[in-house]
Parts: structure tokens; sequence; C-alpha cells
């Protein structure tokens, strides 16, 4: 039982780049498209360059669709959604996949507004069933799992988290030449919409912690001094900063910067464990993220085998030569 159309993936180009999200939605979509044995394409605002139809391609991509003028459409998300709904039925899709970023969490339910369709954002797994298509999704930090069943015949409108997507060329995708071509609304879309005059990005030392980037962890091996430190470093970086719950508990922090099975379950694209021995409370929290790095000064602690680079050092030492390194760089050493 397959889905009754075709899987249309909206791939935003920030700032006419293929970044990390767009590339883990090809491969996202491309693995889709294996599961549900549905022919796939692919929705851009702007045309991308010849070496990036070549990533495109490393993909398996079928074909990109450049909606004219679409450059002067990503700043009114309500619009974009009107003409990719319509470059949706005309295309004759059954899904329609966006990332679940600043984007596409507007468009998504414009989309299917338009079309009258069903919408699951947050998607992280398909799978076929005997019943259906069943699609789940993570929800409050990641701790909920949802699942719904879904015909392949009505329209869907899917987000996909881009902590959920892996930019991976598996062995089975085949490149290929995407076709390209440029496609217009047959007629004027009109829609009541307002333009977004300018984005504001997270504060990375108030967003939460498990939508944070990158984060930097303090644990019971952290002194007051180089607690301080580590909170400075952050700043000067402008990451994230969390901990263990020793530290909670110490009183250094509130509740919400705790890391772990009771305290945050994070994703970040990068987690540096400091001082942190890697109990299975803590690791439990922090198993998916990106890349793990940690730095310890017993070289048996239970940490380096969870990480992907773990060094032995003593943090008194190495944070005030990291600080005094890091102001250096910026410019900012006083
Ligand atoms: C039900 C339950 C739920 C829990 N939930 C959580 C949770 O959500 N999150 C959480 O974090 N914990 C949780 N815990 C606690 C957890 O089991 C561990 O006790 C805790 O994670 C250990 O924190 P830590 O690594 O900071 O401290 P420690 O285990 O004391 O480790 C400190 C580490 O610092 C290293 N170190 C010391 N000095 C230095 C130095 N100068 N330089 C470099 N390294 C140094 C040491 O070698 C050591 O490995 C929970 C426990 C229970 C029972």
């Amino acid at each position: 039982m397959g889905i009754n159309g075709k899987i249309l993936v909206f791939v935003d180009l920030p700032g006419g780049e293929l970044d990390e999200t767009g590339r883990g939605l090809l491969s996202y979509a491309a693995r889709l498209a294996g599961i549900l044995a549905a022919p796939w394409g692919v929705a851009v605002a702007v045309m991308p360059d010849s070496q990036q139809v070549a990533s495109f391609g490393a993909y398996g991509t079928p074909t990109i669709t450049c909606i004219n003028d679409g450059e002067t459409l990503l700043d009114t998300p309500a619009l974009l959604g009107a003409h990719l709904a319509r470059l949706a039925q005309n295309e004759m899709a059954t899904l329609l996949l966006l990332p679940h970023n600043d984007l596409g969490s507007v468009v998504a339910p414009v989309v299917a507004h338009e079309l009258q369709a069903a919408i699951m954002t947050e998607l992280v797994t398909v799978r076929q069933s005997a019943d259906g298509v069943r699609l789940s999704r993570r929800v409050l930090g990641t701790r909920i799992a949802e699942t719904r069943v879904w015909d392949g015949i009505k329209f869907l409108v899917a987000t996909v988290p881009p902590r959920a997507l892996s930019q991976v060329i598996m062995a089975t995708f085949r490149s290929s030449v995407p076709t390209l071509s440029h496609w217009s609304p047959a007629t004027p879309v009109s829609i009541a919409a307002a333009t977004i005059t300018g984005r504001i990005p997270p504060d990375p030392q108030t967003v939460d912690l498990t939508e944070a980037e990158v984060i930097f962890s303090a644990g019971k091996g952290c002194t007051p001094a180089t607690f301080e430190q580590l909170k400075e470093l952050c700043q000067l970086l402008n990451v994230s900063f969390g901990v263990t719950r020793p530290v909670y508990d110490l009183g250094w922090t509130g509740f919400e910067r705790m890391v772990g099975q009771t305290g945050r379950t994070v994703t970040p694209r990068l987690y540096v464990a400091l001082g942190i021995s890697g109990s299975m409370h803590h690791v439990g929290g922090i198993k998916d993220s990106r890349r793990i790095v940690a730095v310890n000064s017993d070289a048996k602690a239970p940490i380096f085998p969870n990480v992907d680079e773990g060094f032995v050092g003593d943090l008194t030492e190495l944070l005030p030569r990291l600080l005094e390194q890091v102001k250096a760089a910026i410019g900012g050493a006083s």
C-alpha cells in the first residue's frame, strides 16, 4: 500500500546555499519515497546554481521546480504558502514536506488551510503498516511520542524538525541529474498577508535548552571559579550553557538549565561536557546530540565511551587558557 501521489519537498536555500537542513530534507525525502514507493520532487523559491544542483543530484532528486519570483515570497510566508499549495496541486502531490524552522512552521498551516489538508508538525518517523501510513512525532521537548495513521490519499502537509534530519547519502540513493523547471501559478495568487520586515534569532543565553544549537555544560568537576569562567565563555561564544544535577543542587542555576533524565532532553548540534562523569541519568538526556565532546581529568570517566571526542584535562588549567584564547580571537582581551 503506497500513497496516492507525489511527495513534494520544499527546500529553503538560505543565502542561496543548500545548508544542513536542506541536505537533511533531501535525504529524508529520498528515504521516504523509498518507504512509500512514491515519486518525489523538490520545490524551491530560488533556482540553485549548477554546483548546488549536483548536490541535489547526489540524493537522487528527480525534479527541481522553482517558483517564479519566489525570492520575494520568502519574506511573505503566507503568500509563499498559497503558491506552494497551488504548485502541490499542479504537481499532483499528496504530501508536502517542509522544514520545521521559522519559515516552514509558518508556511505549513497556510498550505494546509489552502488545500483543506491535514497537517502534522515535527514529523520524525514514517512507516507503512496494514492500516495505512504511520506517522510519529515527538512533542513537549521530545518527551511524548505521538503516532497517527494517514490513509495516503488525503493531502498531508508535514514539517520535519532539523534535529531529526541527517544529511547522509545512503547507498540506496541513485544519483541523478535533476530536471529543472520554472513555474508560475496560472492565475495570480492573492491572500491577505503580512510581510516579515526583520528576524530576531533566539538568544542562546535564554533559549530553552531543548531548542539550543550548541550547549556547554558544567558538571561537579567545576569549581565556583571555573563555573563562572564557563558562563563567561558561553557568553563570548554566544552558546547556551547547561548543568548536571549536582550543580543544580548547589543552587548555581535554575532548574531549566539542568540536562538529563529529570532535566531537559537536549539535541544540539554540539554538546560539550565539562567535568561531567557521564552517569546514565545525564547521558540519557544528551545522547541524541549530533556531536558530543567531553573534558574530564579522569581518563576512566564513564562519559568517554559515549562521546565523539574526549580530552583528559583539568578544567582549572583549561578554562582560563580557553577564555584567554577566545578573548584574543574575538579582540575582546582586557
Ligand atoms: C532518579 C535520578 C534522576 C537523575 N537525573 C539526573 C539528571 O536529569 N541530570 C543529571 O545530570 N543527573 C541526574 N541524576 C544524577 C546522576 O545520577 C549523577 O549523579 C550526576 O549526573 C553526576 O553529575 P556530575 O557528572 O556533574 O558529577 P560527578 O559524578 O561527581 O562527576 C564529576 C566529574 O568531574 C570530573 N572532574 C573533577 N575535577 C575535575 C577537573 N578539575 N577538571 C576536569 N574534570 C574534573 C571527575 O573526574 C568526575 O568525572 C539523577 C539521579 C537519579 C537517582
